[in-house]
């Protein structure tokens, strides 16, 4: 008599073997000794084993003494940015930017530098654990491409800063739709239109830019209310806050991220949660600039989505968001009392809240069967993580971006045990301290 035919066994392409599994599901499970089998990019399957015998995959990789989880999401960077790390520092944010940032990124900013800078970040953020970034800057297709080579997954978004009226924004939307064809060929990489702040896009083309990206489905990523000053001198302009004014445009009909969030007004966190606006927190950058701290808590009691970002590496100096989530819970501490935002809080707007924000939960923020496996695993052997009670706890408060061992990014291994696979360090590093030698002459 014949047997019914069994269904054949699917063999993973990659398993994630022996670590503790933060799943950042909805209840929050967590299951050790875990086996995460992957197959085409994606979880095929996650559970508790005892038996690395077991395992059938084509590569494994050993997780013992770490934690695994979700990749984090740097919600607002400027990759390009990397190669004027520490070049000016100590000054408020106008300062800053319009006598220092502004003329080095006149005389410097290029394809090339743009090019290596992001490599530069792309390094540093597959080695502290993030696994896509969204990013604000100039000549963004150069960006993407180093993105692509990285093996990391990016929103990039061209930059658009002007003062000088809709004939300048004609000319800048021919250039937008050349961008949206290149970037096409880049399969982690999504495009998005990033004009800068209140302060540096004329009226008309704010109008341009919502109807612009209205008409392509396109994300929309600014920074907004960084300063007081920057609230006061749209109030004098146009008898409203930022906010408003971009509800009155039509603006936050987009899928819209809006960086900073710093001095906001309760009618405009009702505004930014009407319209689901992702608001990203950028804690140290608001610090070493003066901008202030951000009402996170009270956003998220609104309903308001957070993610958590570095800024650009001249105003931070690094890109490491477990560093950067320390930050934001001390800082928590000042503004809203203790233990209004918890350890368990910020891991989660590391990687399921923020994919919320960015409208990509269905694919990423948890270790889920069926969504993609952008992952990482954090060592947890050190002195400074010794003894564990919490992993969660370790994460926000002892952790930092060094102990992440391993990153996985659409079942791509991207580094295994602290060795990134995908890019060429030792020639990054060196071109880039070459730059830094031309820069500072
Ligand atoms: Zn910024």
């Amino acid at each position: 008599m014949n047997s019914p035919d069994k269904p054949p066994k699917i063999i993973p392409d990659l398993t994630i073997w022996g670590g503790v599994a933060l799943t950042l599901n909805k209840k929050n499970e967590i299951i050790a000794n875990a086996q995460i089998d992957i197959r085409h990019g994606r979880i095929i399957a996650i559970k508790s084993v005892d038996k690395p015998s077991e395992l059938t995959a084509n590569k494994v990789i050993d997780a013992r003494n770490c934690l695994v989880l979700p990749g984090f999401i740097n919600g607002h960077t400027h990759t390009g940015m990397t190669l004027l790390r520490g070049i000016a520092d100590d000054k408020p944010l106008h300062e800053w930017l319009h006598e220092k940032i502004f003329p080095l990124e006149k005389k410097w900013g290029s394809k090339e530098f743009v090019y290596l800078g992001t490599l530069l970040a792309s390094l540093e953020m597959i080695r502290s654990g993030t696994t896509l970034f969204n990013d604000m800057y100039y000549f963004e297709e150069s960006a993407a491409r180093a993105v692509h080579e990285s093996g990391l997954r990016a929103i990039c978004g061209q930059t658009l800063i002007e003062i000088s009226g809709v004939e300048e924004a004609q000319k800048i939307f021919a250039q937008f739709d050349e961008y949206l064809s290149q970037i096409q060929n880049y399969p982690r990489v999504l495009p998005a239109i990033a004009p800068h702040s209140i302060y540096g896009v004329s009226d008309p083309v704010w109008k341009k830019v919502s109807e612009y990206a209205h008409q392509r489905n396109l994300r929309v990523h600014l920074h907004l209310q960084e300063t007081q000053a920057e609230v006061e001198e749209c109030r004098q302009k146009r008898k409203m806050t930022p906010t408003a004014f971009f509800e009155k445009i039509g603006l936050w009909r987009n899928r819209s991220i809006a960086a900073h969030c710093v001095c906001l007004e309760d009618t405009d966190i009702e505004i930014l949660n009407r319209y689901q606006v992702g608001v990203v927190h950028n804690p140290e950058s608001n610090l070493k600039l003066g901008a202030g701290i951000a009402p996170i808590v009270k956003l998220r009691q609104e309903g308001v989505k957070i993610a958590l970002g570095t800024d650009g590496a001249a105003s931070n100096n690094n890109l490491d968001l477990l560093q950067e989530a320390d930050t934001a819970l001390k800082l928590q501490v000042l503004q809203s009392g203790i233990g209004k935002l918890k350890a368990e809080d910020i891991v989660k707007i590391l990687t399921i809240e923020a994919a919320q924000a960015f409208k990509l939960d269905h694919e990423m923020g948890s270790l889920e069967v069926g969504k993609s496996a952008d992952l990482i695993a954090v060592s947890v052997e050190a002195p400074h993580a010794t003894p564990l009670y919490n992993p969660f706890s370790h994460l926000a408060y002892s952790a930092s971006g060094c102990d992440v061992k391993h990153s996985v990014v659409g079942g791509s291994v991207l580094m295994e045990n602290r060795k990134v696979l995908t890019l060429d360090e030792a020639s990054i590093l060196e071109e880039a301290r070459a730059w830094g030698r031309r820069i500072a002459q």
